[in-house]
């Protein structure tokens, strides 16, 4: 059976790819930081949760020391602080979980992915492609995130890791409530979105499942947005 870990598995887009990858037959491992997130999440066959900071080195190695087989990382942890990231502390705690985060996860599954040609997907944004005002440390951060997939996927193909990303637009989760919340915020978005709604996260699942398979055995480097053609117009 193929082995996942998902960062941030147990909470919105993180929980989506977890349950579809179950529902395809893999194992996954669901991680986070919050130990009343997993408390509550909800149980399913094939997924088993653990707690992980991202930010802490001792953390992610022991998370991934105790593993013996991993096919695939998906690293879908990640904060926004509207409001707050022109504050440096704020700024360099978001670039932290989401992009030094990011790639302490990366190194650490490096060992057990290069062993049976296993691939990782990132977590990249709209954020990756424009700037968004309100929030400078969640825009940088997944700019880099989209970058660094793409160095990643140069150095580690030749161990037969295929590393690529997904950039979703405005999903149906915790980070996005006070938005939907929001009419005038809504209406903006859904004025630029083709299929004028918000998009679920097990339509992000999909995606991170055939980014994962045989099917996309020659994909790697590529940052796929999944928005509902928000970034096309
Ligand atoms: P969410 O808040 O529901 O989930 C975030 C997850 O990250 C939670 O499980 C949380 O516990 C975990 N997390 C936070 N800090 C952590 C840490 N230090 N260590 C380990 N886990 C940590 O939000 P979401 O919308 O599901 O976001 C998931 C990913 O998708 C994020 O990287 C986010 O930036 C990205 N994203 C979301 C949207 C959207 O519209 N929702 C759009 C583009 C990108």
């Amino acid at each position: 059976m193929r082995q996942a870990f998902v960062t941030g598995g147990t909470s919105g887009i993180g929980a989506g790819v977890a349950r579809t990858l179950a529902h395809a037959g893999w194992s996954v491992i669901a991680a986070s930081v919050s130990q009343s997130e997993l408390d509550a999440f909800e149980a399913q066959d094939g997924i088993a949760v653990r707690r992980l900071d991202v930010t802490d080195q001792a953390s992610v190695e022991t998370a991934f020391n105790d593993l013996t087989q991993l096919d695939a990382l998906v690293n879908c942890a990640g904060i926004l602080l509207r409001g707050d990231e022109y504050d440096i502390d704020v700024f360099a705690r978001v670039l932290d979980v989401n992009l030094t985060g990011t790639m302490r996860c990366c190194l650490a599954a490096h060992p057990l992915l290069a062993k049976g040609g296993g691939a990782i997907v990132n977590t990249a944004s709209m954020l990756s492609t424009f700037g968004g005002p309100l929030v400078p440390a969640y825009s940088a951060s997944k700019g880099g995130v989209a970058q660094l997939t793409k160095a990643l996927a140069g150095r580690w193909a030749e161990d037969g890791i295929r590393v690529n990303a997904i950039a979703p637009g405005w999903i149906e989760t915790e980070m996005t409530q006070g938005l939907r919340d929001d009419p005038d915020r809504t209406a903006g978005i859904m004025a630029r979105t083709p299929m004028k709604r918000w998009g679920k996260p097990s339509e992000v699942g999909a995606l991170v499942h055939w980014l994962l398979s045989e099917n996309a055995s020659f994909v790697t480097g590529s940052v796929y947005p999944v928005d509902g053609g928000y970034l096309a117009m």
